[in-house]
């Protein structure tokens, strides 16, 4: 029953998050002896294969040396990101009748095992790869070149979908175009979190808050930088954007859990079930499909089309070696996210943030938007402001989401045992702080009483993972996880003792003075986790008006031209912070929408 649920799952979510996908899995069970027949092999083989997260098991169906289904038995691939690559894959290995398929962008590490285990079932039958009867190409070449639309929303992140479903409901024909083989863009792999001033969390929860305090929080977590008129329409619509996804694309939130990130005054970060933007990019795709919006997966949009009058009146984009060409009568949103995927062009802008650094994006994040809106006039701002986030992965850069006990009690010490940092800090205040140290890592101390109040069940894959990598440690002592990296246990005992001591008397941290703190540092089990910086967010880009129109540096909108979402810049000025990113793409997107819909 287990394992049908989880098949099941594995169907609802190919089909819930992939672009345009057919069905193409099959139910036999396995045959163990191969039909063979003059014509080739029938029956039905089990093969394996090694993904990014361990086995992929698949059962394959040929009938005459070719294969009529592949159905996933087994995989424990990323959730929302590895479904439409690897369908893509099927939906490939299945028209062509072969395993040389055309590039599937992302996943990578995901769609080889599929492959693999393609292999290993071809093997199990006795059927080498150059046995495959060649199968005529039937589809490709019968790809549309033209498109005629009112709205084409380039990206299929949160901004981007947000601006479709927005659009569409507003009355306008929508498309969407995406260059990877899945949707989501960075938005899919945040934690999902938004700020929402007066929201029902926060009353459930007692919490005093205003639009004009959130507003404040923002204005000085961005050094005073961000336009405050783009700041205000944050502020002001974030109740109804939160209000939006909860009613209206049926997002869940927990209804009694608030973060508090760095630099907010208050906890306002309302909080998805599951603790990812999985939960978003999820619901708003089945929102969008089942509105009946087309998204144009594997297109990349290059180059935005005018008219004599500099108006843009469409798009062209790549798919393979096809070029499409979009038209749009009422205009283009670009919500391509930020570029911090792009070592170039962020050395480009800021030359401290060169190869040396990781990212936390998708590697679809390559300022695409950003350039294109350039070609048209567009002005941009704020370009040089990149964030770090400070507590990755030091191996792979990605953002790690276990080391959120940092917002519940967990300590940053260095290798010689001591703190030296505020943890709540912000991310470019503990990122420099980190750089600075021995190795440029920093190690994040918690015990047991941080576990549990840190909703650690919600990431025990990447907890199993960071394990597995060396990266995380448990002990029974503090003394024992010192000895485990290296730390000098002397110091740190010092350091411990006088948190500790603080914690027990006054409940203020006398060295640090970090807020909201519950926790001595006292109960059994104990972790250490290795902690650095990656690049996170790229603050700059695209000039908007409070209508979301790009603008030139004039200060001319651009007919038909939108923005929304991390490709713009102005609203976070030198510094995002924590939850605010989709605040923002909620609220822009909205607007995007349905001013581009008019
Ligand atoms: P935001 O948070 O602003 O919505 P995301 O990073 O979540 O930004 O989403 C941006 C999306 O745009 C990603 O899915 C990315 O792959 C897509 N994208 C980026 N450049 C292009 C392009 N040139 N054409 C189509 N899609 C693009």
């Amino acid at each position: 029953m287990k394992r049908f649920l989880a098949m099941m799952l594995v169907v609802l979510m190919v089909f819930s998050l992939a672009g345009c996908t057919g069905a193409s899995t099959a139910t036999e069970e396995p045959t163990t002896e191969p039909v063979v027949e003059a014509a080739g092999v029938s029956g039905t083989f089990e093969g394996t294969g090694e993904g990014k997260d361990g086995a992929i098991r698949v059962n394959l169906t040929l009938e005459n040396n070719v294969i009529t289904g592949v159905e996933i038995l087994e995989s424990h691939e990323t959730e929302g990101l590895s479904e439409a690559p690897m369908q893509e894959v099927i939906d490939q290995v299945l028209a062509k009748n072969s395993l040389s398929i055309d590039e599937v962008s992302g996943a990578s590490y995901s769609t080889n095992g599929l492959l693999e285990a393609i292999e290993s079932a071809l093997g199990a039958a006795g059927v080498a790869v150059t046995d495959l009867v060649a199968v005529a190409s039937a589809e490709g070449d019968q790809t549309p070149l033209e498109y005629r639309v009112d709205v084409i929303v380039v990206g299929a992140g949160g901004a981007g979908m947000t601006a479709a479903i927005t659009a569409k409901e507003a009355g306008a024909d929508v498309a969407v175009l995406e260059k990877m083989s899945f949707v989501g863009g960075n938005t899919l792999v945040s934690g999902g979190e938004l700020n929402v001033p007066g929201s029902w969390v926060q009353e459930n929860k007692g919490v005093e808050d205003s639009i004009e305090q959130y507003t404040a929080d923002t204005l000085k977590g961005g050094d005073n930088q961000a336009n405050p008129e783009l700041v205000a329409v944050l502020a002001e619509n974030a109740l109804a954007g939160a209000e939006w996804l909860r009613d209206e694309i049926k997002v869940n939130y927990q209804p009694d859990y608030l973060m508090q990130f760095g630099g907010h005054s208050v906890p306002r970060a309302i909080f998805p079930e599951g603790g990812s933007g999985y939960e978003m990019i999820s619901k708003l795709k089945a929102k969008a499909d089942g509105m009946e919006i087309p998204f144009h997966m594997n297109t990349r949009a290059t180059t935005l089309l005018t008219d004599e009058n500099g108006r843009v009146i469409g798009v062209e984009a790549t798919k393979g070696d096809q070029t499409l060409t979009f038209f749009a009568e009422n205009g283009v949103v670009l919500a391509t996210g930020g570029f911090g995927s792009n070592a170039e062009m962020r050395v480009k802008y800021n030359s401290e943030y060169d190869e040396r650094y990781n990212t936390t994006d998708q590697e679809g994040t390559t300022g695409d938007g950003i350039v294109m809106a350039e070609a048209v006039g567009a002005d941009l701002v704020d370009m040089e402001f990149i964030q770090t986030y400070p507590a990755c992965s030091p191996t792979t850069g990605i953002l790690s989401y276990v080391a959120d006990t940092r917002f519940d009690g967990a300590l940053l010490f260095n290798k010689e045992g001591e703190r030296f940092v505020g943890e709540l800090d912000r991310r470019d205040v503990i990122s420099k702080g980190i750089l600075a140290q021995t190795d440029s890592i920093g190690y994040l101390v918690w015990d047991n009483q941080v576990t549990e109040a840190s909703h650690m069940e919600n990431f025990q894959k990447e907890y199993d993972e960071l394990v597995k990598n060396g990266e995380l440690f448990k002990a029974d002592s503090v003394k024992e996880l010192a000895a485990h990296f290296g730390l000098n246990f002397a110091v740190m005992q010092t350091v411990l003792d006088q948190y500790n001591e603080d914690m027990k008397t006054t409940g203020e941290d006398s060295v640090w003075n970090r807020r909201g703190l519950k926790f001595a540092i006292e109960e059994a089990p104990f972790y250490i986790q290795k902690v650095a910086p990656s690049v996170h967010h790229t603050m700059g880009g695209i000039v908007i008006n409070t209508q979301a129109q790009v603008l030139t540096a004039e200060g001319q909108a651009i007919e038909g031209l939108y923005a929304a979402g991390e490709v713009t810049g102005g609203i976070h000025g030198k510094n995002r912070l924590g939850g605010n990113a989709i605040t923002d793409l909620t609220v822009f997107g909205r607007i995007a929408g349905e001013e581009v819909a008019k």
